[in-house]
Formats: structure tokens, C-alpha cells, sequence
């Protein structure tokens, strides 16, 4: 189940849905998303924390990223990586789904910006002190309807 978010520019029109959370492909994203991180797709940090903790594994969650200085909004797999608690547990202990209580976070995972390579906050909770503006016109968007998917 995920939940997704309709922004709206009330000036020019423009909006867009976005969504968060992790649908029924969860587990196929989480295994393609951990492969790509133990190669070093996502950068060398996350390849050295997988080397660090064998049995760390990383959130594959999609979130809502901003950039302040471009206003362009992403989803991407958060990639927050965290380690078990128990440092006995084996990776393998949670095939059919973690829990998630069970696991500390090491490291936030930063993200980006694919266009101009600023860092983006995480908008997943969006609030009024977390303002997004408009990737068109650039007036401040609202936060419309919620949505659910599957
Ligand atoms: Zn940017
Ligand atoms: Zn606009």
C-alpha cells in the first residue's frame, strides 16, 4: 500500500501526482535496488556499508525528493540503510518482509538532484513549512488530495 500526493499550481494549472510508499512490486524493487546498491550503482558509500554490514540491507521505499534550487520533484527508492540490531540476523531471516523494528538506520542516503546535482529534501511529509513551487511558473503549489494505491 502506498499513498500518493496530488500537487496543483493554482496559478498556471500545472500539476502533478506523486507517489510514495511501496506497491505490490515491493519486493522486486527491494532486490533490484539491493543488487544496484552492492555494486556501487548508488555511489561508493552504500557499496562500502553492504561491505561494512553483509546483512545491512536498504529501504527501497519510493519517496518525494525537491529541489530547492532547480524545482524539480523526483520519486526515488529512499536507500536509507540500516542494519540489524540483532547482529546475528541474517538477511535471509526476512525473505517474506522485515521488520523493520528489528533494524537501526546507519546512514540517510543522499539524493541529488538529476538536473543541477543540488541536494533534495525529502517532502514525503509535506507541510506548510515545506513549501514546493511550481516546476512552470514557480508560485508555491498546494498539496492536494491524498490518493492510495496498491
Ligand atoms: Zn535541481
Ligand atoms: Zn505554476
Amino acid at each position: 500500500m502506498g499513498m500518493g500526493y496530488s500537487l496543483v499550481c493554482r496559478k498556471c494549472g500545472y500539476s502533478r501526482n506523486l507517489f510514495a510508499g511501496c506497491g505490490m512490486m515491493y519486493h522486486h524493487v527491494l532486490s533490484e535496488k539491493t543488487e544496484e546498491a552492492r555494486s556501487g550503482v548508488h555511489g561508493e558509500k552504500l557499496k562500502l556499508l553492504f561491505e561494512q554490514y553483509p546483512n545491512g540491507c536498504i529501504d527501497a521505499m519510493n519517496e518525494i525528493y525537491y529541489c530547492a534550487e532547480c524545482r524539480t520533484v523526483e520519486c526515488e527508492s529512499s536507500l536509507d540503510f540500516y542494519k540489524p540490531k540483532d547482529s546475528g540476523r541474517s538477511a535471509d531471516d526476512d525473505v517474506f518482509g522485515r521488520d523493520m523494528s528489528e533494524y537501526e538506520l546507519v546512514e540517510k542516503h543522499q539524493h541529488l538532484c538529476p538536473k543541477c546535482g543540488s541536494p533534495m529534501k525529502n517532502i514525503m511529509r509535506l507541510t506548510a513549512d515545506t513549501p514546493v513551487d511550481c516546476p512552470e511558473c514557480g508560485s508555491e503549489m498546494e498539496n492536494g488530495h491524498m490518493l492510495m494505491w496498491n
